[in-house]
């Protein structure tokens, strides 16, 4: 595929010759002078096209970009610094995927080795049969922008920190003022001091969602990735979790396999382990589990009655975890709104109910740390389902990871 903007040797054979040459000078006046990298890869790797943006945030001069493989050009670190091998970098999944990549995160070296975030999106060309032919990288210098977010979020790291210690202060005293061994007071300062009491353990939840967030944000949300099977995982959490359901007289399930073929996965009456597939992925069980819980906890929050589910399912390249519930659901303009910073949904179904609307953008940025994807779907009236998606390992590349690096934590 040629793009009016590659080099061509001859002009088109139409009749409107003029007309495309004008399209294609336009084209490439707008290339050319626009501050974003504009990076063609063809399906060898070649970078076929590089423009002036690219050439000022990467370093490298056109010339000397164009026409050599993108791994010596476009060489992506994480935040450590290291750099991502091509195997994982996102110019070698777009042939693998075909899907476009959006990442807003990532660090770019150049050409002197300096470290330059950008927010990057790569698009892929498909021919008729469906095949990627090449891939459009689009890329920006966010400097800016990512020190003044690290300035937002230090002050919010700070200002939370620093409040949460006076914070559990006056809960701690207001829970001395409610213990009748120690305090002795009337029935309506008991009523007072229990709404007092209940708005300090928010407030204190605020501020701990708010670190959270901060550092979420600003990459310093602490990660020990390992092997992990999330069959395992999720059983034990459902376990764990069970309880406060319960309680409020909800039914748990937990249920492993595709939609329509639903296995229990519990241990059957006779005590034997029902056989399921393994469903291997590779990030920490405990921010899995703080997912999870996360999750489990905003539908037993904003559920009256009936039932919670568990489920798990997948295929080859994708584990997916559910968490369902019979609730109120949420309306569809709220639903792509969810999981950004303190949005809660305006109606008196959950709006009543106390929150602080953190706790859906930790689990998004949690998911994302390894490549994963969370999303909700509901209809009023019929309950909310909440799935997420991480990229499974096969049990072959699973056992494979373990032995190397032991790596696998026990779950
Ligand atoms: P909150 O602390 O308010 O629960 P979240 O970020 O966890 O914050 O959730 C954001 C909003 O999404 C909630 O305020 C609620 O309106 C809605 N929500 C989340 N989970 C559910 C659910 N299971 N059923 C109905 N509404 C939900």
């Amino acid at each position: 595929m040629k793009l009016p903007w590659q080099k061509s040797s001859s002009s088109s054979s139409t009749g409107s010759v003029k007309g495309l040459n004008d399209s294609r000078l336009r084209f490439e006046v707008i290339i050319n002078n626009i501050e974003d990298g504009v990076v063609l890869i063809d399906d060898q790797g070649t970078i076929q096209s590089f423009n002036p943006g690219a050439a000022n945030i990467s370093g490298w001069p056109v010339d000397d970009a164009t026409g050599i493989n993108y791994s010596q050009v476009m060489q992506l670190v994480n935040d450590k610094g290291e750099v991502i091998p091509n195997e994982v970098s996102p110019f070698t999944e777009i042939f693998r995927s075909g899907q476009v990549i959006h990442d807003d995160n990532a660090i770019l070296q150049t050409k002197d080795k300096k470290q330059v975030p950008v927010s990057l999106s790569i698009n892929p060309l498909l021919n008729d049969s469906g095949q990627v032919t090449a891939a459009i990288a689009v890329f920006r210098n966010v400097t800016t922008q990512r020190a003044e977010e690290k300035q937002r979020a230090d002050f919010i790291s700070t200002a939370s920190h620093e409040m949460r210690t006076p914070v559990a202060a006056i809960e701690g005293y207001l829970a001395l003022a409610l213990n009748d061994k120690v305090s002795t007071i009337d029935s309506r300062a008991r009523d007072y001091l229990e709404k007092a009491h209940s708005s300090t353990q928010h407030l204190g939840q605020l501020f701990q969602d708010l670190l959270t967030s901060a550092k979420a944000e600003d990459g310093r949300l602490t990660s020990h990735p390992a092997v992990i099977e999330l069959g395992g995982l999720l059983e034990q959490s459902t376990n764990d979790l069970r309880f406060v359901a319960e309680k409020k007289g909800l039914f748990v399930e937990f249920a492993v396999g595709s939609s329509n073929n639903t296995i229990n996965a519990r241990r059957t009456e006779g005590g034997e382990r029902v056989v399921r597939p393994l469903y291997y992925t590779y990030a920490d069980p405990d921010r899995i589990r703080e997912v999870i819980s996360n999750l489990f906890e905003n539908a037993v929050k904003y559920t009256d009655e009936g039932k919670i589910t568990i489920g798990l399912t997948g295929d080859n390249q994708v584990v997916q975890c559910s968490v369902k519930d019979t609730g109120p659901g949420i309306p569809a303009e709220d639903l792509p709104h969810l999981f950004q910073k303190f949005y809660r949904v305006d109606n008196s179904a959950t709006r009543t109910i106390g929150g602080t609307g953190l706790g859906l953008f930790i689990c998004r940025k949690i998911i994302e740390l390894y490549n994963g994807r969370v999303w909700a779907e509901s209809e009023v009236g019929k309950g909310s389902s909440f799935y997420i998606n991480l990229p499974r390992l096969s049990t072959e590349k699973a056992n494979q990871m373990i032995a190397s690096s032991s790596g696998a934590k026990d779950v």
